[in-house]
């Protein structure tokens, strides 16, 4: 093996669409000194027999923007390799049978629009204009997506390969890595052909991605479902029709019934996903066999009969043609459906590209997505959907499985605001959790922590169906209300397990952490909340931070920030000092309200209460060791009350019997949701993400530009010489029945200005608000602009930059 490579820079495990599309976007960054490795020919694996469609459509932003540019990237990567390709652009039409479903097309076709893709809704009449063969009389209207078409994967996959080698790039096939070791800084992979040293190891290996992870000693949260497509034979009337046209039809998506009908030369191609659909190597007695390069599962139409007869009903030209073929191959689904791509976590200089559900549409989005975490340490866009350290060891296998089924069985469902997915609950409960649930609590999972969304009352319709509205006046609607204005008017309660929470100690913690954050460290005895910037100064996530001690800190963050915060923090923490992650032992309960003070006094709280906001002291409560802190996320007198988990029940029962008779009621996150959104508090991976500088985040007041240095200062200041193009605003809005929801575009002249980051009804203030970005010429309190909620555009004006509650902020100091 003379010519076998002993050393690279990068070393790809796995020769699918995403590993291949990994390696040319790497070298397209300039690192040609990178292999991938695959264990039998390229696109041996779910890349073989993959139905090869391409849409753009999501209701997610990130993942629209992978699959744009995906769509975008296969449209001249043909020319740019020299590698002629099969890609249809058919365009696409999306089947609605709801007024929900509408809804949710036209929130589409807005973020589509900001992202430069000409969406359009059709009337159920424009439908046939479009797709003549279709019945339309049960139908509201459908979305036309003109980007969607189709590609052939294994060209796709090569296309891919040769544009990486024409850059230098290495491809090793027959090649499987067979173990990783750590030497020094460097990884050696072995393979039967001999090892290769390298920097950083990507995991790319499809649906064997779990086996591949293994050897880095990580359990991936994954699972393979088995998925079919049925191709059927020449229709005569088909081809006269496409002949007479000159093109095919578009494809076709009756999500409602969960399928697609493409048309595949004269004939079709229809895919469905059943909701009685099937799991594969999920049991001892159906293990996951050591090779599966280019094969396939058994068919099974039995479980696609329901789909199949809907589809001939829908199309009746399908009932025409002769099934000619079934493929039912592996295809891999994390809990969530979406893939992993980034930093694999607990693992120095390794990456993850790989549980792919739509590994075809989003191989050239994740390419790039995956090449600039590995060159740059950073993606352009906020890709937290897909970041791998959102899933934080919870998760075992049955609950991997049975979310994955989830999942597949609700492809196309829509996601409503206040619905919550029944499966995999219940597997991280509070200590309160039987007391809460006796008062009423709806639970939704917070990284598996069963948290109280809302409270319902005698009466109140808490069915899953209810909650399948973009309405805000849900069920819930009046118990929220009641729960904000008993916080406003006495005092709410809100049970909060699973902060995540991190001890950081040792000599040198304080300069460690300044030279972290953007503001200042918080002096003994108080907190503060801390921004911590990205080399670019963009905003990677948002802690509270106690002072315990001089070189003694407490940094609390949010439940789903938990795995990626201790990376974040680990990355950088030097030697001598010790990060304990304290989350599993400690509980928090938030007490809010203008007489919570007279609550803890009537609790018998051995404390000082007339400590300042942003004050902490160790207090006791029925006798056990409680944290207060003086801070509320509500907006109003408040403490967060921390206890270890065991002395929890005690604290909760005593501040509830005291509590009661001075009007204290427990509250939800909804209800949390609606007081934040009064304050302008932001939440993360909402209004704080990556996609938003500190500055352009409105945090000015959290940079302390004075600090010699700090991580994103020299990006920051920049920025401030320049100006920032886009600012954060609380907007209040005339809107209709429905709340904007995420990147709900906003309006001014005719033009897109800006887009919203949350958007909720203020119970305090009886309106609704928004927070988002708007051009920085435009965040001028009073501006009027107009906020797109499902297609219509509502009146919205620029607010002062101060809290449309409490505006100086004297309920939260009284
Ligand atoms: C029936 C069906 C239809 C589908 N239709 C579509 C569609 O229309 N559109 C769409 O976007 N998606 C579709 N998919 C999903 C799509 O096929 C996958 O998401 C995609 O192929 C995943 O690509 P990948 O590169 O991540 O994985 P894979 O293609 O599975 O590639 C992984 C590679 O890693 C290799 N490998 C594994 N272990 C090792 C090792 N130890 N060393 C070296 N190499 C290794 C394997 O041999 C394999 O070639 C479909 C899937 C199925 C089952």
């Amino acid at each position: 093996m003379a010519d076998f490579p002993t050393s690279a820079r990068v070393v790809i495990i796995g020769g699918g669409a995403v590993g291949a599309s990994s390696l040319y976007h790497l070298a397209k960054a300039g690192w040609t000194d990178c292999v991938l490795l695959e264990k039998n020919e390229l696109t041996a694996g779910s890349t073989w027999h993959a139905a090869g469609n391409v849409p753009t459509f999501s209701s997610s932003w990130s993942i629209m923007n992978m699959q744009r540019y995906s769509a975008q990237l296969y449209r001249g990567l043909g020319e740019a390799v020299d590698y002629p390709m099969n890609y249809h652009v058919t365009g696409s039409v999306r089947l609605g049978h709801s007024k929900e479903r509408l809804q949710e097309f036209k929130r589409v076709v807005g973020m589509g629009r900001y992202q430069g893709m000409d969406l359009d809704i059709l009337s159920p009449d424009e439908i046939r204009s479009r797709y003549p063969f279709v019945e339309t009389h049960d139908l509201t209207g459908a979305l036309y997506d003109p980007n969607d078409g189709d590609i052939d994967p294994a060209q796709l996959t090569q296309a891919l390969a040769k544009g990486a080698r024409q850059m230098g790039a290495r491809i090793e096939r027959f090649c499987p890595a067979t173990g990783v070791r750590r030497e020094g800084d460097e990884w050696v992979v072995e393979t039967p052909k001999g090892e290769i040293r390298c920097e950083i190891v990507v995991n790319a290996a499809g649906y064997y991605a779990r086996e591949v992870a293994k050897m880095f000693g990580r359990d991936l949260p994954m699972m393979v479902m088995s998925h079919q497509y049925m191709l059927f034979d020449t229709i005569p009337e088909l081809e006269s029709w496409s002949k007479g046209v000159g093109h095919k039809l578009p494809l076709l998506r009756d999500v409602d019934s969960s399928y697609y009908l493409r048309q595949e030369k004269y004939g079709f191609n229809l895919g469905p996903y059943e909701g009685n659909c099937r799991a594969h190597w999920d049991k001892a007695d159906d293990p996951m066999p050591e090779d599966f390069s280019f094969q396939l599962f058994p068919d099974d139409l039995e479980r696609l009969e329901w789909h199949i007869n809907d589809a001939m009903a829908r199309v009746p030209l399908l009932a025409q043609a002769n099934l000619t073929k079934v493929i039912n191959g592996p295809i891999p689904y994390t809990p969530d459906g979406n893939p992993l791509i980034g930093p694999m976590p607990g693992v120095p200089n390794a990456f993850e590209a790989c549980v792919f559900t739509f590994g075809i549409c989003q191989a050239g989005g994740a390419g790039k997505v995956l090449a600039e975490w590995v060159t740059e340490g950073a993606t352009e866009w906020d890709m937290w959907s897909c970041d791998p350290r959102r899933f934080t060891g919870f998760e075992d296998p049955d609950y991997c499985v049975q979310k994955g089924m989830e999942v597949y069985g609700h492809e196309y469902a829509i996601h409503f605001p206040h619905h919550v997915w029944p499966v995999g609950r219940g597997k991280k409960l509070s200590a309160v959790h039987d007391r809460t649930a006796a008062m009423g609590a709806q639970f939704g999972p917070y990284n598996g922590w069963e948290r109280a969304l809302w409270y319902a009352r005698e009466g109140d319709d808490t069915s899953e169906d209810a909650q399948r509205t973009w309405d805000r006046e849900g069920p819930w609607f009046g118990a929220v209300r009641e729960e904000c204005l008993a916080v406003r008017d006495a005092c709410g309660i809100l049970d909060l397990p699973g902060f995540s929470r991190f001890r950081v100690s040792g000599p040198g913690a304080v300069a460690w952490l300044s030279a972290q954050i953007t503001g200042k460290v918080p002096s003994v005895g108080r907190l503060g909340l801390a921004y911590f910037a990205d080399e670019k100064g963009r905003i990677v996530t948002e802690m509270s931070v106690a002072r315990l001690g001089e070189e003694d800190l407490l940094l609390i963050t949010a439940a789903t920030a938990q795995m990626h915060d201790k990376e974040w923090l680990l990355s950088t923490l030097p030697e001598g000092l010790s990060l304990v992650d304290e989350t599993e032992g400690w509980s928090t309960q938030i007490l809010t309200g203008p007489k919570a003070r007279e609550v803890l006094v009537a609790a018998g709280a051995e404390a000082d209460l007339a400590k300042g906001w942003l004050t902490w002291q160790e207090g006791r409560i029925a006798g056990r060791s409680v944290f207060l802190m003086r801070v509320s996320f509500a907006g109003e007198l408040g403490w967060e009350l921390h206890s270890r988990v065991a002395d929890t029940p005690a604290v909760f029962d005593a501040v509830m019997a005291a509590g009661r008779p001075l009007g204290l009621r427990p509250f939800g996150m909804f209800a949390l949701n609606s007081l934040r959104v009064e304050k302008g508090y932001r939440a993360w991976k909402g209004d704080l993400s990556t996609d938003y500088t500190v500055l352009q985040g409105g945090l000015e007041r959290f940079v302390d530009w004075g600090k010699p240095a700090f991580r994103g200062k020299a990006a920051l200041e920049a920025e401030r010489q320049r100006g920032v193009s886009k600012r954060f605003v609380t907007l209040t809005v005339a809107a209709g029945e429905c709340d904007p929801p995420y990147m709900s575009t906003i309006w001014h002249d005719g033009q897109v200005v800006g887009e919203t980051t949350s958007g909720y009804f203020g119970h305090r203030i009886g309106k609704v608000v928004a927070l988002g970005m708007l051009r920085a010429e435009l965040a001028v309190p009073g501006t009027a602009v107009e906020v797109e909620i499902f297609g219509e555009r509502c009146a919205a004006v620029v607010c002062e930059d101060a809290p449309l509650w409490d505006a100086k902020n004297e309920r939260l100091r009284a």
